[in-house]
């Protein structure tokens, strides 16, 4: 049980595997299996090459995103915000599921963007995922705008883009308003979301760690749980 008034949350791919996603570098990840998929998620790749559009068009067209559904975790901390204890929920994620399990849109900050939108590279214009997946079910195989013909793309970050600036402020902001830090499901080698860790312990805030695997701030946390996710969060947030 975490008795803190102000929480601040940062999740990654561990809270979701329960809900049949897999993530990325873990053992059964993504990217572990299939080294080449890496291409997919790199910006110059998917720009400079119709074969990566097609090929990451064709894997987002079954990703497990559009019908998994949140678990135990993702509800712990929607009760959270119920309690009125969350500052932010800041998540690596991309598969919306916070959102989908009752999450405020406006708490949850998606440092790697969503794949429930997706954007024009050249106008910028931002359309539903929706809209889009019929084309690609319909045999277009490298949709393009409709509005100027540019190349479009899932709103998620790949490598070689930056990070949304607002997104990140909020994060910052969240983390600062917090008294205690809870990272959940994240592996916590990947910068800016570890930074936020930082923030954190050098504002003298405990850190509360949820993880399967070790990670590089676990012997500066106050307390490490490598227990499952989806059974030990609803445990921390429970109120006595
Ligand atoms: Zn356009």
């Amino acid at each position: 049980m975490i008795d803190a008034e102000r929480i601040a949350v940062l999740t990654g791919a561990g809270i979701s595997t329960a809900s049949g996603i897999p993530d990325f570098r873990g053992p059964q990840g993504v990217w572990t299996k299939d080294p080449a998929a890496e291409a997919m998620f790199d910006i110059d790749e998917y720009v400079g090459s119709r074969d990566v559009r097609v090929a990451t068009w064709k894997h987002r067209l079954a990703v497990p995103a559009w019908t998994a559904e949140p678990n135990p975790g993702h509800l712990a901390l929607v009760e959270l915000e119920r309690q009125g204890r969350l500052t932010g929920l800041v998540t690596q994620n991309v598969d919306g599921l916070h959102q989908k399990a009752g999450s405020s849109p406006s708490l949850v900050h998606e440092l790697h963007g969503t794949v429930w939108y997706v954007d024009c590279l050249q106008c910028r214009r931002r359309i539903p995922m929706a809209d889009v997946l019929p084309r690609l079910q319909s045999g277009d195989e490298d949709p393009a705008c409709e509005v100027c013909g540019g190349i479009l793309k899932s709103a998620t970050v790949s490598f070689g883009q930056s990070l949304d600036r607002d997104v990140l402020d909020r994060a910052v902001a969240a983390t600062e308003a917090a008294d205690l830090f809870l990272a959940v499901g994240t592996s916590l080698q990947v910068y800016p979301a570890a930074g936020l860790c930082d923030l954190a312990l050098n504002a003298g805030k405990p850190l509360i760690i949820v993880n399967a695997q070790q990670t590089p701030y676990d012997e500066q946390a106050a307390t490490v749980l490598r227990t499952p996710i989806e059974t030990t969060l609803p445990e921390l947030v429970t109120l006595p």
